[in-house]
């Protein structure tokens, strides 16, 4: 079996690590020049003469792992040391004040940039970088597939790529449709599932004399402010926080100037934080699909069985990178069902495909 992966973040990672680990031929497509989705740190230039370049996570900041094979999962790239625990105390901004807020709850950050983990699960797997595919298409005729059926894979370069037996499309909502085109599964894809996300970076002349790391934002137009370098394996960056506004602002904001943005986000910071911040630099960064809409059910895998062809992302279960990893595992299972073991399949699924594969193996 040959299957092409679309998509090169944690949910492409998962799925292609789980289906090699079966046997199967894996290629995997990205449109970016690396993998990591949004799970990615952006190399940012410095003033700083010591440390001219440094990582910057405007994505995912951490995860969390609640389901046990995550939490599996976890325990191996601890031991590898890709991924590390951020004892950051949390501090929360309410009712206009700063409070700690501990929670006792474990995060983690990949080590020494938030992609580092999906490029550790891909390993060595084939990746075309750079490499928007703009076009599937499906010939029923080919004798060479297993499954009756062959996709061919067409990118914006003019490239062709032909001979999969299935594609597991991981790009955000919105973007499989457009991909999807005509095909019934684009019907299937509910509207409005990820909401966007602005982020700014805020490089700082001196350090904020506060002893919060990372505050959850509960009120006004930001969501989350955050001192990178306090996070585990960024040492040697100078004082750096990292600011998210909240999904309604930033879709109030869409066609905002990056200095507008950084003006506003430094404002409402130095209000949190109780005392003016300057920055000697600040980076914009809009994410047009960024966080789960709360107010939409998760719609679980989307699947068309006949044609092997598998929508796989966060948003089939509900956002977050601990969910973009458990869809790799799903669409991986659903493809292959003896890819996993029986308890593994059990911790999986709550969808009716894999309940028939469990059956069968019982
Ligand atoms: P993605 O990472 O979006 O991967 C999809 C990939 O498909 C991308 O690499 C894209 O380039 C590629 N692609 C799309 N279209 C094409 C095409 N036509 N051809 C080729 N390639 C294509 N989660 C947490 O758990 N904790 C957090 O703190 C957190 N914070 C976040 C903050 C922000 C600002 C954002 C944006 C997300 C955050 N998340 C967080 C969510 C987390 O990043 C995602 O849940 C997870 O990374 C999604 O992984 P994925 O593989 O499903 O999708
Ligand atoms: P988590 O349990 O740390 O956070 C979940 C949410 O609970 C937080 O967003 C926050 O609102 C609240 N929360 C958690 N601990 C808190 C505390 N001590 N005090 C006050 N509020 C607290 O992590 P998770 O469930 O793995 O969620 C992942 C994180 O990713 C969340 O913070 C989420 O907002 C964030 N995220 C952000 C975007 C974005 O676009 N900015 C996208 C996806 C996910």
């Amino acid at each position: 079996m040959r299957v092409a992966i679309i998509g090169a973040g944690m949910t492409g990672a998962s799925a292609a690590n789980q289906l090699r680990l079966a046997g199967v031929e894996v290629v995997v497509f990205d449109k970016a020049r690396g993998p990591g989705g949004r799970m990615t740190s952006k190399r940012v230039e410095s003033r700083d003469e010591a440390l001219p370049f440094y990582p910057l996570d405007f994505g995912a900041q951490y995860f969390t792992a609640r389901h046990p094979l995550f939490v599996q999962a976890l325990q191996g790239w601890l031991a590898q040391g890709v991924v590390q625990r951020w004892d950051f105390d949390p501090y929360v901004w309410q009712h206009g004040l700063l409070l700690p807020s501990n929670d006792g709850q474990s995060r983690y950050v990949s080590t020494p940039t938030m992609h580092q983990l999906v490029k550790t699960i891909l390993g060595d797997t084939t990746l075309h970088l750079n490499c928007r595919i703009t076009e599937l298409s499906f010939s029923q005729s080919s004798f060479s597939s297993q499954h009756g059926g062959e996709w061919t894979l067409s990118s914006a370069e003019g490239a062709s790529y032909p001979g999969f037996d299935a594609v597991v499309l991981t790009c955000p909502p919105e973007q499989c449709r457009q991909l999807l085109a005509k095909h019934p599964l684009a019907m299937q894809i509910p509207p409005a599932l990820l909401l966007p996300c602005w982020a700014v970076s805020l490089q700082l002349y001196r350090a904020v004399d506060h002893p919060a790391d990372g505050i959850f934002v509960k009120e006004g137009p930001l969501s989350w402010c955050a001192r990178q370098s306090a996070k585990p394996g960024r040492t040697g960056m100078t004082e750096q926080w990292l600011l998210h506004f909240n999904a309604s602002t930033s879709l109030q904001l869409l066609e905002a100037s990056p200095e507008e943005l950084a003006a506003l986000a430094q404002l409402e910071f130095s209000a949190i934080i109780g005392q003016k911040v300057e920055s000697i630099q600040s980076l914009c960064h809009r994410w047009l699909y960024a966080s789960y809409n709360p107010a939409q059910p998760a719609p679980g895998l989307l699947t068309d069985k006949d044609q092997q062809l598998i929508l796989a992302g966060d948003w089939c279960l509900g956002g977050r990178v601990e969910n973009a990893y458990l869809a790799g595992l799903q669409a991986a299972a659903r493809l292959v069902p003896e890819s996993m073991t029986a308890a593994a399949l059990s911790a999986v699924a709550n969808d009716s495909m894999l309940e028939d594969a469990i059956v069968a193996r019982h």
